[in-house]
């Protein structure tokens, strides 16, 4: 039978909005070596706001906003999300793109207005266009780059700021407190990016520009350290939410693919949820020992 410790544990932490899926990942969670973390949507807000757009082979502005757009409709993306809507907000009226495929995590392929069009991080879109990737100016101001071409040749760039969350910093030096001796973060982002997102945080480490797979990849090899909690909201996070001895869902609006690949799913869009669940997880433990 489970220790009532652990059941009331449960309980406590489902009313403060953290659904853990059984007493193992509760008791698991009070045993957390290592801490890995997505970056959008789960370290940062993930409702990034075009800054910039810059447009490249004389493609004007607004054709930039309404291609990305038009493709990204297809994807759950927050960042796809954030592009859709701000070019409703611009009242600029989206053609439904056809022949439609996305890679998770990297961007979208397919065809608009009888014209080939790809949209996502810089590198996918380079590898796919056969170009270098290179390093964009513009980013200084943001933190969020997405490259457009079309029919093979770069259209734009379109350069977003995606803010860290409230408290994310705080919960992170509560979770060292409550034992969590590293803490990574795991990005299919740049480093560039990653870097200038985490500026302050100090993390032990930071794991860029990774597929779905390697996110997989960072958590077994963490796992050799003691156990790993990994952190995520995306399609491309639940294979590595899975992986890990706890995987914890941004639920609020993360992806359900991730929030069923979890054990922990954080109905409350804070990341200070994180804290709340690993204070009530060591405290239940401690009871029931
Ligand atoms: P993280 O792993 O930090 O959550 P992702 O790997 O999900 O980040 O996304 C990294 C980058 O890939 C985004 O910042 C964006 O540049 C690009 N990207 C991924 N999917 C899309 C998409 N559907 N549309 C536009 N850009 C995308
Ligand atoms: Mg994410």
């Amino acid at each position: 039978a489970v220790p009532v410790a652990l059941v009331a544990g449960l309980s406590r932490a489902a009313h403060f909005g953290v659904l853990i899926k059984g007493a193992k990942p509760l008791e698991m969670m009070a045993r957390i070596r290592t801490l890995v973390l997505d970056k959008t949507g789960t370290l940062t807000d993930g409702r990034p706001e075009i800054i910039e757009i810059d447009s490249r082979n004389g493609m004007p502005e607004d054709d930039v906003l309404r291609l990305a757009a038009a493709l990204d409709q297809a994807s759950k993306h927050p960042v796809a999300q954030a592009i859709v809507s701000a070019a409703k907000q611009r009242g600029i009226t989206l053609p439904v793109p056809l022949e439609v495929a996305e890679i998770p995590g990297e961007g979208v392929i397919g065809t608009v207005d009888g014209q080939m069009v790809i949209v996502g991080g810089e590198d996918f879109v380079a590898r796919r266009t056969g170009r270098k990737a290179g390093s964009n100016q513009a980013l200084a101001a943001g933190s969020v780059l997405v490259a457009l071409a079309v029919d093979g040749r770069l259209a734009g760039y379109l350069i977003m700021a995606d803010p860290l969350r409230e408290g994310a910093e705080a919960v992170l030096t509560k979770l060292r407190q409550e034992g969590i001796e590293r803490i990574l973060l795991a990005t299919g982002d740049r480093m560039e990016v990653a870097e200038r997102v985490t500026k302050g945080l100090r993390l032990d480490g930071l794991c860029t520009e990774l597929t779905p797979d390697q996110k997989v990849l960072t958590v077994l090899t963490e796992r050799k350290n003691g156990p790993v909690m990994m952190v995520g909201d995306g399609v491309n996070d639940a294979p590595a939410l899975a992986a890990a001895d706890v995987g914890v869902a941004m639920g609020a609006r993360g992806a359900a693919a991730s929030a069923e690949a979890a054990d922990v799913v954080l109905l409350v869009d804070r990341i200070d949820q994180l804290g709340v669940g690993i204070e009530i997880a060591r405290r239940s433990r401690r009871i029931a020992l």
